[in-house]
């Protein structure tokens, strides 16, 4: 998994290669001087685009972007043959351009991409599909609505002197503000007028959340904390060792480690899936997971491949294992990028 996060591209970046040398074609002279504010920490990337739009008077996010590619003059290479997929390269590297970061920094720093173990590479298609509001593959976690908590919103305007789009709020499986422990609220889709600067008023309680499930499934509260120690410790750099760790409490527990072939498995195995059901509300299961207590074939159920090896299972799956198998100790052992304890808790 590591070789695939290792993806160099960011290393194109114009301003890597020499931006001044560029040839100056297709110069904005007609158009206004941009206003470029920066991003503020944690900010989600669309949350970003979407201030650009709002501040600079764009009809839409995707003109935004059009006009920052022409303010840095990256789109001076594009020839019908390379087509769509370099604009989508030039739209983020104009970005990171006005972010002041480099493409793999704006994307460790303002998208959850670490965190739910997607390759950068996919980062610009991703956007551009957005941007083009395209249907985005359900590859992409991202594609979920934007969600707020309305009282991260007054801490925002003190600090920073306004309201921003949060990118943890914005995590695979999160329903809850881990900071107020209240419900997040959404908003219909990204991109629309409504959603370029968040207002409380403006959303609402999508899923059946409260914030009471939160209080009353203690597996909910670590499974946030483990999402968001992705973000500082992206799970690809210890997985091997959080498989191991998870294999060896499972066994204990009495669980199969199959991936829940009921073909091969006896009628009264006990799963990972059958504890996350014990312990998580259906909703959210359904809802995070796709996942049913009627599904017969378990083996369809991707909670369950984290104990196959490889890393190959998604995120989230790893982060709920890791909330309903492992000791406080080892969770935090985790969170600080060093290697799980062995011992018995
Ligand atoms: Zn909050």
């Amino acid at each position: 998994m590591s070789s695939r996060k290792r993806c160099a591209w960011h290393q194109f970046a114009p301003h890597t290669v020499g931006l001044a040398m560029q040839p100056t074609r297709r110069v904005p002279a007609a158009l206004p001087m941009l206003i470029l504010p920066k991003p503020v920490e944690d900010e989600f990337v669309l949350g970003y685009i979407g201030r650009l739009t709002h501040v600079n008077l764009s009809s839409s996010c995707f003109e935004t972007m059009c006009r920052l590619v022409v303010h840095f003059n990256l789109d001076q290479d594009y020839t019908p043959l390379r087509g769509q997929y370099y604009q989508a390269e030039s739209h983020l590297d104009a970005l990171a351009l006005t972010s002041g970061k480099t493409v793999g920094e704006l994307i460790r720093y303002h998208t959850n991409f670490d965190a739910e173990g997607l390759t950068p590479d996919v980062v610009a298609r991703w956007l551009y599909c957005l941007m083009r509001r395209r249907k985005v593959s359900k590859q992409y976690p991202e594609s979920k609505p934007p969600y707020l908590c309305r009282e991260c919103i007054p801490q925002q305007v003190r600090d920073v002197g306004f309201s921003f789009w949060h990118r943890q709020h914005q995590l695979d499986g999160l329903y809850w503000c881990p900071v107020h422990r209240t419900a997040l609220l959404a908003v219909d889709d990204w991109l629309t007028k409504d959603a370029l600067i968040p207002v409380a008023t403006a959303a609402s309680v999508r899923t059946p959340t409260t914030a009471k499930d939160f209080d009353t499934y203690p597996v909910l509260q670590s499974f946030c904390e483990m999402m968001m120690g992705f973000l500082r410790h992206p799970l690809w750099m210890s997985v091997a060792r959080i498989e191991d760790c998870l294999r060896r409490r499972a066994v204990e527990r009495g669980l199969s480690l199959g991936a829940g072939d009921v073909a091969r498995e006896p009628n009264d195995s006990l799963f990972l899936n059958d504890l996350a059901f014990n312990e998580c509300p259906a909703w959210w299961l359904d809802e995070v997971f796709g996942m049913r207590k009627a599904t017969a074939d378990k083996s369809r159920i991707a909670l369950n491949s984290v104990f196959s090896g490889g890393g190959f299972a998604p995120p989230v799956s790893y982060a709920l294992a890791i909330a309903l198998l492992l000791s406080p100790r080892e969770r935090a052992d985790i969170l600080d990028g060093s290697s799980p304890s062995s011992g018995r808790v």
